[in-house]
């Protein structure tokens, strides 16, 4: 019997929704989700580590990458690149694996052209006072840029309907147990067993 393609995970959202952490945090679960990790042109922030947060790469590298069509999807997000590479993902599905890709709105709406089947969840940060408080208190931001990322969340917000699901990062873990509850819940969708029925 042909292995049943996995399940494509996207979690994505407006910036500042702490899909970062929500993604981190979801990974420790051990759900079974293989996390795609992204191209990125930006810089590494103090920490990062090549091939664990971001695969970095130069301007010029990334755009080869999209010339030779290893991107599943790209965007440029406040003046960087960020891609997902796409043998990995097309690989994990093919061998029945779900797979977790964490990106901007551009991007989910690119994979949602090519994977219909996907499962798009929106996280959105609890209030607008708390978002302002998030992008400030992470203190990477430069006054300019924390003005476009808290003016694209706003509009971004919008982009809700395009979504299956919407979870709010009120508390990490609590937003992990919804995104868990999602993936349990798409597990168990007629439409992705009907297999089942050959047995009787
Ligand atoms: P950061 O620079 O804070 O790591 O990420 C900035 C934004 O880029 C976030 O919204 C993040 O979700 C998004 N991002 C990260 N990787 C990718 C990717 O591969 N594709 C797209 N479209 N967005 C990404």
């Amino acid at each position: 019997m042909a292995t049943r393609p996995g399940i494509l995970f996207v979690l994505s959202g407006p910036s500042g929704a702490g899909k970062g952490t929500v993604c981190k945090a979801l990974m420790e679960r051990g759900l079974g989700l293989n996390l795609s990790i992204s191209v990125t042109t930006r810089p590494p922030r103090p920490g990062e580590k090549e091939g664990v947060n971001y695969f970095f790469r130069s301007k010029e590298a990334f755009e080869e990458m999209i010339r030779s069509s290893k991107l599943l999807e790209w965007a440029k997000v406040f003046d960087n690149y960020y891609g997902t590479p796409r043998d990995f993902v097309e690989e994990k599905l093919a061998a029945g694996e779900d797979v977790l890709l964490e990106i901007d709105i551009q991007g989910a709406m690119q994979v949602k052209q090519r994977f219909p089947d996907g499962v798009f969840i929106f996280l959105i940060p609890p209030s607008a006072t708390e978002l302002q408080a998030r992008i400030l208190g992470r203190g990477t931001e430069t006054e300019a840029s924390y003005r476009a990322r808290f003016g694209a969340a706003r509009q971004e917000l919008a982009m809700m309907r395009e979504y299956d699901y919407v979870v709010v990062n009120d508390v990490v873990e609590r937003a992990c147990d919804r995104i868990a509850a999602i993936v349990a819940a798409e597990h168990c969708s007629v439409s992705r067993n009907m297999h089942l029925l050959d047995e009787w």
